[in-house]
């Protein structure tokens, strides 16, 4: 599980997970750097959990959460036409490091109408994800920005050879989430529905069915 370091985004409580359920990553605007921005000695954490989840530990699932009024999506948000300039403070700096793809992805989606769709592309044209955003038209523009976020963070996975390798066998299988802090809401993205949707009693069972993305 990959989410947001957000003091209301607590996973373990908001899905009753119990001692050895899930294997959590928190970082701000729950990023998982791109397998290229990895070359040479640079590290990061959140590859190696994935490492550490899928390769060692034999995890299926590994999903990313996103969620409403995120401070560090509204940060990215702000610096969006400034994106490649470097310097800044901390949080301008992790967030330009780690989120020009959801910026282009956004500028995509911005010239798709807004709702789009826009395609996460994984190397393979069978493994091409297309996204609707918010078509209700219900989210503020950073939310919409979060759901973007969240969806190009499976892309960011998924560029990790041994993701890749075990997605292709059907080893491991990865989803995305969005949780609305007002609300207590979670959006499950369907791939059949191309769009994230609302998780309910009635939806559930179906979203189980079809949510994975990959
Ligand atoms: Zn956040």
């Amino acid at each position: 599980m990959m989410s947001c370091i957000d003091s209301r985004v607590i996973m373990t409580r908001l899905l009753q997970s119990n001692v050895g359920d899930m294997l959590l990553v928190r970082n701000a605007g729950n990023f998982v750097p791109h397998s290229d921005t990895l070359r040479e000695n640079a590290t990061s954490t959140e590859a190696a959990a994935l490492e550490l989840g899928c390769c060692v530990n034999n995890i299926r699932h590994v999903v990313v959460c996103g969620h409403s009024d995120c401070k560090a999506m509204a940060a990215l948000f702000a610096s969006r036409d400034t994106v490649n300039e470097t310097g800044g403070t901390p949080i301008a700096k992790w967030v330009k490091r780690h989120g020009l793809a959801t910026v282009k992805k956004y500028h995509e989606l911005e010239k798709a109408g807004g709702v789009g769709p826009i395609t996460f592309v994984t190397g393979s044209t069978l493994k091409q994800l297309k996204a609707f955003i918010d078509r209700d038209n219900q989210f503020s523009p950073v939310d919409k920005f979060s759901q973007v976020n969240t969806l190009q963070q499976l892309e960011n996975i998924f560029s990790h050879e041994f993701i890749m390798e075990r997605v292709v066998a059907d080893k491991v299988r990865l989803n995305a989430m969005w949780f609305d802090v007002y609300t207590g809401d979670f959006y499950m993205f369907s791939r059949e529905r191309e769009t994230f949707v609302l998780v309910t009693q009635t939806s559930y069972e179906h979203l189980v069915a079809d949510a994975e993305c990959w």
